[in-house]
């Protein structure tokens, strides 16, 4: 079928009715061409493509389906089941309704019918559909029976053919259907020959590669499953060994960087040492170890601290700082928000006072004055506020930036500029290997895996909204108990000051009804740091029983008598900052419980639910990046754009790692100047001198 559908899109060229064809001259210039160039495609639609990034032919070629379809994944209504996996159905509107949900939800509901049978079916949120799914509409719907009938997943309308063999489906948009997406691929599809191939063919011999050509074609048109995976092999191909070689170009160029040898830990050190209440861990004592290994050359440190949350990064952290004040040098400590940033100022600042190393905490609410004073300090701890114009840091020698994931390019690459200084990068985001290794590859990698006592595993359960009074009567014995608790508003996109009204109403409206018995303290961005600062201390000293707080709590606050985390409307958050939240709790002798309030299982979408599934199966942070990775690909556990790894469409970070690996070593092989180009696109945006 598929086969049949190859013959049918080239057979409007000049040229042979067959695949593949016989060469041709190349002309790639087509492959720039606008996609209203191509038959079928009009202004307004060449607009909402855009929107799916798709403006050329090139980028039309370059769009992966998400997977493929067969003859075998239709059913018939009838026969559909409550254990099948996700399956097609085939038939036609009988009627529709649409329904108001809580919280200007929607639902639209249309009953299908295929002659064998008929089924109701439901979309949520899109509530445009009442309007097309007007009785007698043919469509092809993809989901699972729920128990409300079939959950749609993804759907077609109109003219529904039968289920070709190994058909692909196109990631469609709101706006934009599946069946637009493929029509629109069809019509770019005979372009693929002039598509040339940038692997010099020895190495696509010694690879086993198809040509680029010919893997664009096997990846839309695939004759079996196995074509196309090896296609999309050969294309994952070309992008690892990109990023390969741009990041090895990137390790090169700070070879040939200068900066200073900050020699053998000396005397502060020792105090140091001294001064911690506890000793360190083998894990920290091996990455002090390697960092002081860094510290020594006159090549600038790129190092990454990667442990989990809890893990005791902070020790290290502030000892790579005083290894800079101990050589007469300056340290610089860079949170991603003004919270974390008070919060790591007051971590460190009584040990370096008691070590007689000024510290000073600058962030965009210093006021001018008070920053030229703290940029002169031993140690400045601080935001972004750091490294923006009018900020001078006296000496510079090392800077710790935490939770670099959250940092734009610019900042980090701002930092860097003109000054060279050592660079430790901390994430509490642990990354698996060969993530690091893609993205990373030019940073070298410590890692504390694990904590300094062990803790008692969190008790993470998940409940929906229905059962809320479960939860409050829950966390009300826990609280009567002697125990404190966190409270987690929803995470809406919104601005920090609707966040924060949306954390204060939530906060009196807990106070007037479930809570009401108990002290309820309110934590959120708009608060002054003084009241902030106020806050903490109260809960701490036990003043507050529960705080109810938007994401500000994610990172940095330890109050080991809070055992208990609430997080309402758990599935608008992301995996690792769910983890991230519940590294709240669980810091003291207490069993501590961790409590998922989600939509009804239905309204979620199967990524939400397999992300809250995942946190009560495990509290492994790293078990949980897999996870993510799997989820939703590397680029967004790292933030956009940042590493050139949401620029890959065909390579998977954690199912390629053969594949990387044999990318990884190609990369060093290659001659100069091979595919060039597209590395200087992808790593254009990181490099500093752009940013100057
Ligand atoms: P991270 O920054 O990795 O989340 P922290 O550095 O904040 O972790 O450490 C978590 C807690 O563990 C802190 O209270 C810290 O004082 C404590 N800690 C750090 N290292 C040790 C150690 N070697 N022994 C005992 N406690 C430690
Ligand atoms: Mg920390």
């Amino acid at each position: 079928m598929t086969a049949a559908r190859r013959q049918t899109v080239f057979a409007g060229l000049d040229q042979p009715q067959a695949w593949p064809p016989t060469p041709r001259a190349l002309d790639p210039h087509r492959l720039e061409r606008p996609l209203t160039e191509l038959g079928g495609v009009g202004q307004a639609q060449a607009k909402r493509l855009a929107k799916l990034g798709l403006a050329s032919v090139r980028d039309v070629l370059e769009h992966r389906p998400r997977r493929y379809e067969t003859a075998a994944d239709e059913v018939r209504i009838a026969a559909l089941r409550h254990d099948d996996a996700e399956v097609v159905v085939v038939g036609e509107v009988l009627n529709v309704e649409k329904r108001p949900l809580r919280g200007r939800r929607t639902m639209v509901r249309a009953r299908i019918s295929d002659g064998s049978a008929t089924i109701s079916a439901s979309w949520f949120n899109q509530p445009w559909l009442a309007d097309q799914l007007t009785p007698g509409t043919r469509v092809r719907l993809r989901g699972k029976l729920g128990r409300f009938g079939f959950d749609v997943r993804s759907y077609d309308l109109g003219e529904a053919h039968a289920t070709a063999d190994f058909a692909p489906v196109y990631p469609a948009a709101e706006e934009i259907a599946a069946k637009t997406v493929r029509r629109v691929v069809d019509a770019a599809l005979p372009f693929v020959l002039d598509v040339p191939d940038p692997l010099p063919a020895e190495l696509r011999q010694r690879e086993g590669l198809p040509l680029k050509r010919d893997a664009l074609a096997a990846v839309h048109t695939p004759v079996s499953l196995d074509e196309a995976e090896r296609g999309r092999q050969r294309l994952a191909f070309e992008e690892l060994l990109v990023l390969q070689i741009g990041i090895a170009r990137r390790a090169a160029e700070r070879e040939r960087t200068l900066a200073a040898s900050l020699g053998e830990p000396g005397d502060l050190i020792l105090r140091y040492r001294k001064a911690l209440p506890f000793a360190l861990t083998p894990y920290q004592e091996q990455a002090i170890r390697e960092l002081d290994g860094d510290l020594a050359r006159t090549v600038p440190m790129q190092r990454l601290l990667q442990g989990d949350v809890g893990s005791g990064k902070t020790v290290v952290a502030l000892y790579a700082l005083l290894r800079a004040v101990e050589n007469g040098r300056q340290g610089a400590l860079m949170a991603p928000t003004e919270t974390l940033a008070e919060q790591h100022f007051l971590t460190i600042a009584d040990l370096c006072l008691e070590l007689g190393v000024t510290c000073a905490l600058l962030t965009s609410s210093s006021p001018r004055r008070d920053r030229e004073t703290a940029a002169q300090a031993d140690v400045v701890v601080g935001t972004h506020a750091l490294i923006q114009e009018g900020v001078e840091l006296r000496d510079l020698a090392v800077a710790v930036v935490d939770e670099q994931h959250r940092f734009g390019v610019e900042q980090r690459a701002a930092l860097l500029h003109g000054r060279a200084p050592h660079v430790l990068h901390m994430t509490a985001t642990p990354i698996p290997r060969t993530l690091a290794l893609t993205v990373y590859g030019d940073l070298a990698v410590s890692e504390i895996a694990k904590p300094p006592a062990s803790r008692k595993p969190i008790v993470t359960r998940w409940l929906t909204e229905d059962r809320a009074s479960e939860v409050y009567t829950r966390l009300t014995n826990l609280l009567r108990e002697g125990r404190q608790a966190y409270v987690v508003c929803p995470m809406i996109e919104a601005s920090e000051t609707s966040l924060a009204r949306a954390a204060e109403e939530e906060a009196e409206r807990l106070r007037r009804a479930e809570l009401r018995e108990f002290r309820v303290g309110c934590l959120h961005g708009r608060l002054k740091p003084a009241d902030r600062r106020d806050l903490m201390a109260r809960f701490k000293a036990r003043e507050l029983d529960v705080l109810v707080a938007t994401t500000v709590i994610e990172v940095g606050v330890d109050v080991p008598n809070a055992t208990v985390m609430i997080v309402q409307e758990a599935d608008r958050f992301g995996l690792a900052q769910l983890h991230q939240l519940r590294g709240r709790v669980g810091r003291g002798a207490e069993q501590s419980y961790c409590l998922l309030v989600s939509r009804a299982k239905e309204e979620l979408t199967e990524s939400a639910q397999a992300r809250l599934q995942a946190l009560c199966d495990t509290t492994d942070g790293f078990a949980l990046a897999e996870v993510d990775l799997e989820l939703r690909g590397g680029g967004a556990l790292l933030g956009t754009r940042q590493s050139g790894i949401s620029d890959l469409r065909f390579a998977h970070v954690v199912r390629d790692r053969e594949l990387l690996e044999r990318a990884r070593a190609a990369s060093r092989e290659v001659g100069p100047g091979l595919l060039q180009e597209a590395v200087d696109e992808l790593f254009a945006e990181v490099e500093p001198e752009t940013l100057a």
